[in-house]
């Protein structure tokens, strides 16, 4: 693979980050995940606007401007062959002597590689998840996208050893979202409920953009929290992501969600929602 690392691009085995980097030491960066069918980038202005966001909520500003970072995602795409997978950018605060207070003009470490992955025919996908209930053990800024992942990755790691396939972590009795994913659960009266954006989760650009087609289609959306108790009872759920757009959720803690295969209004969401990431992308 070709890597982007500060300005070059350069063979995986000799791209090179200080020890000292912060993103290392403090896992003080922030990242961003693209999706990339056909060659071409889902969603771009959206990932670039939350970027902008997570580095201002961290005192940092954009490494390179939109455009940069466009041509960036192409260039990386074109000379990795890449047709489908993701792009991953990380920003750090760079490289500094270590202390918890850094220096405001530190240089900033720019990173970005790809990843080959079939999305849009995932397996995953057609069969649905089976998700355990973890506690949500994550800080209390999960509106930004830092690098600072170990409690989500601890929660995966649990549904692995269970056999289960990720997991929905819970807050005071309330589902917060999936460990890389936002949570949805679809009523027996046909109405989506995913929880109300705030610091508890990361705003999904997924999301926004099912959210939005789902309105349009005049599907009844409830922004709130709700439980695993009223999840179990659903008659459809789903998660949302960059790279696996709309994935159902067959079982939740042991209990089957409707008669355990992808419900019919998951299943539109995913389609509406590939089709116009397809004629959108960049
Ligand atoms: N929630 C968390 C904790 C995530 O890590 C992610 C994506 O990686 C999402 C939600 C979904 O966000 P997006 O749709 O922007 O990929």
């Amino acid at each position: 693979r070709i890597v982007y690392v500060n300005g070059s691009y350069v063979p995986e085995e000799e791209a090179t980050v200080s020890v000292f980097d912060r993103g290392f030491l403090f896992a003080d960066g922030v990242y961003e995940v693209t999706a990339v069918v056909d060659g071409t980038i889902l969603e771009f202005d959206g990932h670039v606007q939350r970027l902008e966001r997570s580095l201002r909520e961290l005192d940092m500003d954009m490494p390179v401007t939109r455009e940069t970072l466009l041509e960036i995602h192409r260039e990386l795409i074109r000379r990795n062959n890449l047709e489908e997978g993701m792009v991953y950018l990380q920003v750090t605060r760079g490289e500094a002597d270590r202390d918890f207070a850094y220096p405001k003009a530190a240089p900033q470490t720019l990173v970005l590689f790809t990843q080959a992955k079939s999305l849009v025919d995932a397996p995953m996908a057609k069969q649905g998840l089976r998700v355990i209930a973890a506690e949500d053990l994550r800080w209390a800024r999960r509106d930004v996208k830092t690098v600072q992942l170990v409690a989500p990755c601890m929660a995966k790691m649990l549904a692995k050893a269970e056999g289960k396939d990720d997991a929905w972590m819970v807050e005071d009795g309330y589902v917060t979202e999936g460990t890389s994913n936002n949570a949805y659960i679809i009523t027996k009266e046909g109405s989506i409920v995913t929880r109300n954006l705030s610091n508890s989760i990361l705003p999904g650009i997924t999301r926004a953009a099912v959210l939005k087609l789902a309105a349009e289609k005049g599907m009844a959306i409830e922004e709130r929290p709700f439980t695993i108790a009223e999840a179990q009872e659903a008659a459809e759920a789903f998660v949302t992501a960059a790279t696996t757009f709309v994935c159902p959720v067959i079982e939740i803690d042991g209990v089957t969600i409707g008669n355990g295969t992808p419900g019919p209004l998951t299943s539109r969401l995913k389609e509406l929602y590939i089709d116009e990431g397809r004629k959108t992308a960049l």
